[in-house]
């Protein structure tokens, strides 16, 4: 193992993939990462870290079921790993249970003050380990399909309000860390009253159905989020839409819907369905280094982004509909037209 990172265990390539979980091992001594792997490894895909700011790399890179974590380690010991996992929206829900040959109640009750689901003590029995591993493995596997499903939007199968508001939350720290742009628009369908009102509320649900995949064939990159916002109303999260490509975007979004023909016979503005869309995009200004450091606490972080992208719709729906409006925020307070 040496001075590896973390890799590959060994595991059984013909166990089945579907059924398969990832699980991450985390013990300075090797031998102990070496017992345990071979205990786990015949279902299950089994990485590992020698110290703790590795098993935090592996965290975020191997997105592991579960964390199996030794608390007494150098540098970084077990409890601030486990701190750590919680304290990330990403990964706390990712059970972690301590290995430890540290049985005292003091430490029981600081791991499970830390965030632990439970404990292993060393020296452990294989198939105590094997079976408590599958309890754990079996809820997180409830958990994630809860989590899902409380998640989407039942109508049009892709993310609700709820996953919007978190990934949002999510996306503007990354953004504000890494000094890297990011947008946000508010995408809503044009006279969708009387669509319904002519054609009928089931092909009123059709249409969101066929509209919300026309956003997603948009908004395609890998951290992009396309959410039912509330109603005929839709939400693009775009992290790395920089100023410079956010117009010719917002249009993109706007003529892929506009392009699905679908028919509206209420419509004042087309003979076909059309949204309007706001967009805001917070980045860097042309002269490259005044990312709005000061506008997080003064525009209520990716909420202010929002309400700003809200009201360029509201625009794009005051000035005709079917077009629409950019902002880049907030340093310049741009604003274009289509
Ligand atoms: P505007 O161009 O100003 O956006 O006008 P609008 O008619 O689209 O806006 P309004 O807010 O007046 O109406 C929204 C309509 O969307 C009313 C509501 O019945 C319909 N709607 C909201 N959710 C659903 C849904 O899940 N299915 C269907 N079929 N219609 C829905
Ligand atoms: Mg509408
Ligand atoms: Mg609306």
């Amino acid at each position: 193992m040496g001075d590896q990172r973390w890799s590959l265990l060994d595991s059984n390539p013909s166990a089945p993939t579907s059924r398969r979980h990832t699980i991450l091992i985390v013990d300075d001594e090797p031998s102990n990462v070496r017992a345990l792997a071979e205990i786990l490894k015949d279902n299950n895909r089994v990485v590992f870290a020698l110290n703790g700011a590795d098993a935090l790399l592996a965290v975020e890179e191997e997105r592991p079921d579960i964390v199996l974590l030794d608390i007494m380690m150098p540098d970084m010991d077990g409890f601030s790993v486990c701190r750590e996992i919680r304290d990330n929206l990403e990964f706390a829900h990712i059970p972690v249970i301590f290995v430890t040959a540290a049985i005292d109640i003091e430490s029981e009750v600081k791991a499970l003050a830390a965030g632990a689901v439970d404990f292993i003590n060393k020296p452990f029995s294989p198939p105590v380990v094997r079976a408590r591993i599958k309890v754990h493995l079996a809820l997180k596997d409830r958990n994630d399909e809860l989590y899902h499903m409380a998640s989407i939007d039942g109508l049009t199968g892709i993310a609700n309000r709820r996953t919007f508001d978190r990934v949002l939350d999510l996306e503007w720290q990354r953004a504000w860390r890494s000094r890297s742009p990011l947008a946000v628009a508010m995408v809503d369908v044009d006279y969708f009253k009387s669509f319904n009102d002519l054609h009928g509320h089931q092909a009123g649900d059709d249409c969101l159905r066929i509209v919300a995949a026309a956003l997603k064939g948009q908004a395609c990159r890998s951290n992009d989020l396309v959410a039912r916002y509330g109603g005929e109303e839709f939400a693009l999260i775009l992290p790395g839409c920089a100023p410079s490509i956010m117009a010719d975007l917002a249009e993109r979004v706007r003529s892929s819907v506009a392009d699905l023909a679908i028919a509206h016979g209420a419509s004042s503005v087309s003979p076909s369905v059309t949204v309007s869309l706001g967009m805001a995009c917070l980045g860097l200004s042309c002269d490259g280094n005044a990312y709005p450091q000061a506008a997080e606490a003064a525009r209520g972080g990716g909420g202010g982004l929002v309400k700003s992208a809200d009201q360029a719709l509201y625009q794009a729906k005051q000035s005709g509909r079917n077009r629409a409006v950019c902002v880049i925020e907030p340093i310049e307070g741009l604003e274009t037209g289509h």
